[in-house]
This record gives structure tokens, sequence and C-alpha cells, in this order.
């Protein structure tokens, strides 16, 4: 007893006995999940960003705890983004190709799903087409990420609150008008719609523009304005928010395009990290569902800040993909572990069942 007490006293006075209770303490429940996916994002993407964009990234000066996750799906060591996207949003392994159900095509309930039943507010913003892959597998469940009339029936039928994105040509308005949703084309519009339950397309076309050849802000601007509508429920909200096209410089082996949409979205982050840092509800999760082009930062041109990077591949590769967390519950995203893990803790912080 004497030596219990002994070394309690030396702990205390170690200050070692506060860090043990703080490691031992259950981490703080956030109201909000805001999942950020930059696709194909590895971990030499976002660091050319950082070079490129002069040695300053929001997202890592935001970050509190980081992660590797393991991206391998139910039938392959390299994941596509369907089956990447179906381990965040059902916590279960599935073959590529498939939407939000298991490789026998049974629906897999999603976290976005579940976070709608639980009386929460969710959407999603996307710089590609809405009913792409990654946006599909929260509201959609295919045996084909290729069925787009489909996922779009799904999606249009889905409990989500807000979706905005490119794609409108794949939609039918009145059919979406039908399950309550209000419906605005362009930027303008999408700034006067203050509709609980809404889509926003960037405009009339189908696939969203590269960010410097006219999409500008519209990332950011559709994320902040997601973020507007469903912070307006007092028992929080979901949101995944995807950088698409760092996926399609990466499959392109173009590097100006990699950085240029990593940088996009790193200022997305910053804009959101600002907004959850106010709100202190919030926890932000920023990840990817695989790396595209087995990049590597080879050298660096000290007069532009540009760097010098190989593609190894046309196609996504097996690396582990980072996780950057802030916010409350934030601590429980450090370590290694499988993509399915994400949603593991995302539905265990909310306390959804
Ligand atoms: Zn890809």
């Amino acid at each position: 007893m004497k030596k219990t007490i002994t070394f309690l006293l030396a702990l205390i006075f170690s200050g070692q006995f506060s860090y043990c209770l703080a490691a031992m303490a259950p981490p703080k429940k956030p109201k909000n999940i805001i999942l950020m996916v930059g696709d194909g994002m590895g971990l030499v993407h976002l660091y050319a960003a950082y070079v490129a964009n002069g040695g300053k990234l929001d997202i890592y000066a935001y970050a509190q705890s980081i992660g590797l996750s393991i991206t391998k799906s139910a039938d392959h060591l390299i994941t596509d983004s369907a089956a990447g996207a179906t381990a965040f949003a059902t916590g279960k392994k599935t073959n590529n190709g498939m939407v939000s159900v298991a490789p026998d095509s049974t629906k897999l309930p999603t976290i976005a799903e579940q976070a709608c039943a639980a009386g929460k507010s969710t959407g999603i913003v996307v710089s590609c087409e809405l009913p792409h892959a990654t946006p599909a597998a929260f509201y959609a469940h295919q045996p084909s990420r290729r069925m787009y009339p489909q996922i779009v029936r799904d999606m249009s039928q889905s409990c989500a609150n807000v979706m905005i994105g490119g794609g409108f040509p794949y939609f039918d308005t009145t059919l979406l008008g039908k399950n309550g949703f209000q419906v605005s084309v362009g930027m303008d519009e999408m700034r006067g719609n203050n509709s609980n339950k809404q889509v926003c397309f960037y405009n009339a076309d189908s696939v969203p523009q590269r960010f410097t050849q006219g999409r500008g802000d519209a990332l950011r601007e559709g994320s902040m304005h997601a973020i507007d509508i469903l912070s307006k429920n007092k028992n929080g909200f979901f949101l995944m928010i995807e950088g698409s096209q760092i996926d399609w410089g990466g499959h392109d082996n173009d590097s100006a395009y990699v950085i240029e949409e990593a940088v996009d979205f790193d200022r997305t982050a910053g804009a959101v990290l600002q907004w959850a840092l106010n709100d202190k509800n919030t926890l932000v999760i920023i990840t990817a569902d695989h790396e595209c082009g087995g990049l590597t930062l080879t050298d660096f041109d000290s007069l532009s800040n540009r760097p010098y990077m190989n593609f190894s591949t046309g196609d996504h590769t097996a690396e582990p993909v980072p996780v950057y967390a802030f916010g409350p519950g934030a601590a429980v995203f450090s370590g290694v572990y499988e993509n399915t893990e994400i949603y593991v803790k995302m539905k265990t912080l909310f306390k959804l069942k």
C-alpha cells in the first residue's frame, strides 16, 4: 500500500499522472463531423502542394492527429474510388466498382443514412459529377459505379439535405422536386438557395471544370454554403467534401493539374477548419481513398517554387494514405488502420446505432 501511494505521489509530482488520466479519458464527442476526401491524394500530392504554395498548407497547420489508412479493397490490393468510398461510408470492404453494397450485392447502410436516421442533417460537396463513385457511395447502393441512372435515382430519393457538384444532365429535376429538393443551377442561384433540402449544380454542364479552367472558388464556396445550411440543425450534421480532380491529375500524370487541385482542396480545408475552430463542436477528418500516379518529388526549382515530380503509373497504387484529424475526437485517428476504421471511428464518436 505504502509502495502504491509512493508511486502515485511520484507520478503526480512528475506530471505524468495528468498525462495518464488524459490518455485514459474517453474522447470528447463531436456534434458535427466533416469528412474531407482528396481523391487520389497521397502524401506526396499534398507535399508537392505545400512546396508549390511557398511552404504553407492549412491542413498541415491545423492537423492535431495524423494516421495512416490502408486502402485495399475486398478483391484487390489496389482499390478504386467506389470500393474506397464504400469503406468510409459503410465500414465494409467491397469489390472494386461496387457502390455501398457487399460483394454479394447486399445493400450496406451508410454513415450519412445513419446520421439522417439519428436526426442529423447530412450532405455532400464535390468537384466531380454527383453520381461519380465517391459521392454516390454515401447515398446510393448499386453493384456497379457505371449504373448512373440507378445511382441518380437512389440519390434523388435520398435523405440528403444538401448535394452540391456537377452532373446536372443526369438528373430529372421533376423527380428531385417531388422528393423535396429545391434545385439551383449556377453559383448565383446557389447563394440564394436557403432550403433545408437542396441540390446545387455548379452549372448546366456534366463535368465540373478544372480549378484553373473555370471552376474557380466553387468547391470552397459550395462547402461553406453547405455548412451554413446544415449547421442550422441543433442535432448536428455530417458532411462529406471531395476534392475529386486531384485523382484526375494523377491519372493524366499532369503535375500542374495535381498541384492546383491539391492547393484548391487545401484552401477549402482551410475555410472549413477555421469554421470548425470557431464552432468547437466539429471534428474534421481529411484523408484520401487511395494514392494515384505513384508520385515522387525528385527536385525543386527554388526560383519558381516548382517541384519536379515523377509518376510511376497512370493508375492508383497500394500506398497507404495519410489521415489528418482536427477537433473533438481527433486523437482516435492516430495510428495505422484499415480504411473501414474511419467509418467505425466516426460512428462511435457520433454514437450511431
Ligand atoms: Zn482514379
